[in-house]
C-alpha cells in the first residue's frame, strides 16, 4: 500500500510507493480514436452531438494510468510511533489539451488555450467539493528530460495534505499581511510595474514578470493585476481571454526567439478552503494570497549549493530580452 510519510526532521512529506508497471505510450492513447485506451473520461468539452469516450472533443480529462493518488482509497491519518503517515487519497488526472498530437502551447491558438484554462477551473471546482482534498496542483511540462515527446497534457494532482511549496508560500504571504495589512503580491506588482526593468509584458489584466530573485534563468511569473486568492474564482470571460492570449504570445515568443526550451508551468492557487483542519487556518487567505502562474525554463538546469539557487543570468537581462522578443514580429 502506498503511503505519504512525513520526515519529522525536515517537516517534509514523501510518497512511498512500489514501482508500478510502466506502460509504453505507442500508439498514443490520448489521440482521437484511442479513447477506449484511457479509462472512462472524467470531463470533456465536445462538439455538439459527440458521445463521451469517443472522438469529437476539444479538451478531455482522463485518469492517469499509473496514479500516485487515488480517490477510491480510504483516507487514513495515523501515527506510526513518533512518525506521521497518511494514505495517498486524492486524484491524479491528465487534462488532454488538444486533439492534435503535436500541439504545444506555442502552436495552439489562443481559443484552444482558453478552453484548457476553463477545464483547469472546472477540475479545481469539482475536486474542491471533496473536503478530504486539501490541495490541488496543476502543472505541465514541455520537453521534460528523459521523457519522450508526448501528446500535450496538463497534470492535476489532488492530495490530502498541503504541498510543501504551497505551505511555504502561504506562510510567507500571511506573515507579510500580518505585518503590513497588504497583499505581498499586489505590493510586488505595484513596485515592479513602476520600476519596469523586470516586466516582460504588461497587459490590462496581467503582468508577465521575471521575478527579482529568479531561481533559474528565464523564470517568469504571470500575475493577475486584480487581487484574488483563487484562480477558479477569478476566471471570467474577460480574464480567460486575456490570460490565454498572454500565455499564447509568451510561449510563441519562447519557441521563436529562445530556441523552444523545455519548461514547467505551475498554477499557484489557494488550497481547498473547505478542508480546514484547525480553526483559524487560512483566516486571512482571501486578502493575503494572490493566485498566479509560475514558469520555470529548463528546471533541470537549476544549480544549487546547500539549497541556495545559483543563477548566472540576471533577471533584468532576461526581462529585457523577453520584452524585445515579445514586440518583434
Ligand atoms: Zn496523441
Ligand atoms: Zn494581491
Amino acid at each position: 500500500m502506498d503511503e505519504l510519510r512525513k520526515d519529522p526532521t525536515r517537516g517534509q512529506w514523501v510518497l512511498i510507493r512500489p514501482k508500478g508497471a510502466w506502460v509504453p505510450d505507442a500508439p498514443c492513447r490520448y489521440c482521437p480514436g484511442a479513447e477506449h485506451l484511457t479509462g472512462s473520461e472524467i470531463a470533456a468539452y465536445r462538439k455538439d452531438g459527440s458521445l463521451a469516450n469517443a472522438p469529437g472533443w476539444t479538451v478531455r480529462v482522463v485518469p492517469e494510468a499509473d496514479a500516485y493518488f487515488r480517490i477510491e482509497w480510504e483516507l487514513v491519518r495515523e501515527g506510526v510511533g513518533m512518525f506521521d503517515m497518511i494514505t495517498p487519497r486524492g486524484a491524479s488526472e491528465l487534462i488532454v489539451e488538444s486533439p492534435n498530437h503535436d500541439d504545444t502551447l506555442a502552436t495552439m491558438d489562443p481559443d484552444q488555450i482558453e478552453g484548457v484554462l476553463w477545464m483547469y477551473r472546472d477540475r479545481l471546482l469539482d475536486l474542491k467539493r471533496d473536503g478530504q482534498i486539501r490541495d490541488i496542483l496543476i502543472n505541465r511540462h514541455h520537453k521534460k528530460p528523459g521523457v519522450p515527446p508526448h501528446h500535450p497534457y496538463s497534470r492535476v494532482t489532488a492530495i490530502p495534505i498541503v504541498f510543501d511549496e504551497t505551505r511555504r508560500e502561504l506562510y510567507q504571504a500571511r506573515e507579510y499581511y500580518q505585518y503590513k495589512r497588504r497583499c505581498l503580491y499586489c505590493d510586488m506588482l505595484r513596485q515592479e510595474i513602476a520600476a519596469e526593468e523586470r516586466v516582460a509584458k504588461l497587459m490590462p489584466g496581467f503582468a508577465a514578470l521575471v521575478p527579482y530573485a529568479s531561481r533559474t534563468p528565464g523564470e517568469t511569473w504571470i500575475v493577475p493585476r486584480q487581487h484574488g486568492c483563487s484562480f477558479e474564482d477569478a476566471l471570467t470571460a474577460e480574464t480567460g481571454r486575456d490570460l490565454a492570449r498572454l500565455l499564447s504570445s509568451y510561449f510563441r515568443t519562447l519557441a521563436r526567439a529562445f530556441g523552444d526550451p523545455g519548461y514547467e508551468l505551475v498554477l499557484h492557487t489557494a488550497p481547498n478552503l473547505r478542508s480546514r483542519i484547525l480553526q483559524g487556518d487560512w483566516a486571512t487567505i482571501r486578502d493575503d494570497y494572490h493566485w498566479h502562474i509560475e514558469i520555470v525554463v529548463h528546471p533541470e538546469r537549476a544549480n544549487t549549493v546547500g539549497g541556495i539557487f545559483i543563477n548566472e543570468t540576471p533577471p533584468e537581462q532576461v526581462a529585457s530580452e523577453l520584452r524585445r522578443a515579445f514586440d518583434s514580429p
